[in-house]
């Protein structure tokens, strides 16, 4: 069996189901070297999974389970641009990149530059320990906040708002957000959809959390609930079960009179600018009603919504990388079935290939279509064999799996000492340390 070598870049989900996909080759004998930016494996679990969401995070076994393949060697704290790109190019046979998305979307209306107008993936980062947001302030003085757009992320943003320390003191949520949630004079968290009920992108698990919060009053208008002709007719067409539970769970959705926090989810509306000095404190709302394409167009209808903060929800956004094509519409780099367009040999997967859509799952077959391609691409030969070692050019500071092992570990004895399931380091120097086998050996 001949030897086949790939670079994975990228070690969240998407990167580790192609390693397992590649792994699994009865043509090759693949070796990977998989390279991750942070000092940590695992992505967008570590770092973007709410804290609360324990039971999710359970899929790291699984991928740990890939990563102590002795054909696979983990390369943290190593940031791949196009000085990289190129040793590898000549060290590798193919490199595929995983790298997600790493920004956002914008509203791009007026005010979104105010102090207190934040992004919520932004705030996602900081409250579960990313270290590159660490020094992120948000404010949180006011009781009334909004968040807009109605996917998971939206959810999980106002869930945590109005979670109160007890609850989150015995999640993973790093000790600078809980230190900061603590003193959180949010009470109200309006979320706003552009659209109905029906086209809402958040999934039912998510709701139906909102729905048990037990003190928090739940409320959404009858009139913003009940569906519009053609929303009421896609329904009927389409009899989705999912979206029948939905409805049910929306209508469950129930007012709490002496409930301390409220949750508003207002449907049909768009924020349309973000008033205020020198933070936000108000917002300019437009009323939407649906085309017979399930769009939303403005009635002219307005209203003012007091807040002392936004946070945009409106999905993430891949970002450009070295000198590769890039579909900046969709924030992908330009791909077929996997393939980088016009690039032999460099390959892409997760959402960086298709954009910011589905759950942890959904990386599985979309990294093992790529994988295939690269596969298929080299049985016939048309991959070009390294020149290079990798060796050459490897950086030092790199945490390799016992590197990643220690902290992880670390992590955990902390967390055992105050019954949570771990306790993040954060400061990136502190990950490195406490990844080294000096301090692990003390
Ligand atoms: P998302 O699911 O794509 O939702 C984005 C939301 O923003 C939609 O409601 C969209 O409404 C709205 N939106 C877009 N542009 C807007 C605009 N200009 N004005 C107002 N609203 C706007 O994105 P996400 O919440 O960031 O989640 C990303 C992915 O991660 C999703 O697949 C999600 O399911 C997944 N995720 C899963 C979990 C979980 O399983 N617990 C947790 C977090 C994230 P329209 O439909 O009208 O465009």
């Amino acid at each position: 069996m001949s030897n086949l070598r790939v670079a994975v870049v990228g070690a969240g989900p998407s990167g580790l189901y192609a390693c397992e996909e590649l792994l699994k080759s009865t043509d090759f004998e693949v070796h990977i070297d998989l390279f991750d930016a942070l000092p940590t494996p695992y992505g967008l679990v570590r770092y973007g999974v709410a804290p609360d969401h324990q039971k999710i995070k359970n899929v790291t076994a699984v991928f740990e389970k890939i990563m102590r393949d002795p054909r696979l060697h983990f390369h943290g704290n190593v940031t791949v641009g196009q000085k990289e790109l190129e040793w590898m190019r000549q060290a590798y046979h193919a490199v595929l990149f995983t790298v997600g998305a790493q920004t956002d979307r914008r509203l791009g209306i007026p005010g979104e530059e105010l102090r207190g107008s934040d992004s919520a993936t932004d705030f996602v980062a900081w409250y579960n320990g990313h270290p590159d947001y660490r020094e992120r302030k948000f404010l949180l003085d006011q009781p009334r906040v909004a968040v807009v757009g109605v996917g998971n992320v939206a959810i999980d943003v106002a869930r945590i708002l109005l979670s109160g320390h007890d609850r989150l003191s015995k999640t993973d949520i790093a000790d600078h957000a809980l230190e900061e949630l603590k003193n959180c004079a949010v009470k109200e968290v309006h979320i706003l959809a552009r659209r109905g009920p029906l086209q809402a992108a958040f999934t039912n698990p998510e709701l139906r959390e909102l729905v048990e919060m037990e003190d928090v009053s739940f409320e959404i208008r009858s009139d913003e609930l009940k569906l519009d002709a053609y929303s009421q007719a896609a329904h009927e067409a389409e009899n989705d079960k999912a979206v029948v539970k939905r409805l049910e769970l929306l209508s469950q959705a129930t007012i709490r009179p002496g409930a301390e926090k409220r949750l508003v989810l207002r449907f049909l509306v768009s924020p349309l600018e973000i008033h205020g000095t020198d933070r936000v404190e108000s917002l300019t709302l437009g009323r939407n009603q649906l085309t017979e394409k399930l769009s939303a167009k403005d009635t002219g209808e307005r209203e003012t919504l007091a807040i002392g903060s936004i946070f945009r929800s409106i999905g993430y956004k891949g970002q450009p990388l070295a000198d590769l094509p890039f579909d900046d519409g969709k924030g992908v780099i330009s791909n077929e079935g996997g393939r980088v367009v016009g690039q032999p040999g460099l390959y892409v997967a997760g959402w960086i290939k298709r954009g910011p859509s589905g759950v942890i799952g959904t990386n599985k077959p979309c990294a093992k279509e790529s994988v295939q391609a690269l596969l298929s691409d080299a049985l016939a030969g048309k991959l070009k064999a390294p020149t290079r070692e990798p060796q050459e050019h490897l950086p030092a500071g790199r945490v390799d799996f016992a590197g990643w092992k220690r902290l992880d570990d670390h992590e955990v004895n902390l967390g055992k000492e105050s019954g949570r399931p771990r306790v993040k380091v954060v400061e990136r120097t502190a990950m490195l340390k406490h990844s080294s086998e000096e301090v692990a050996a003390r």
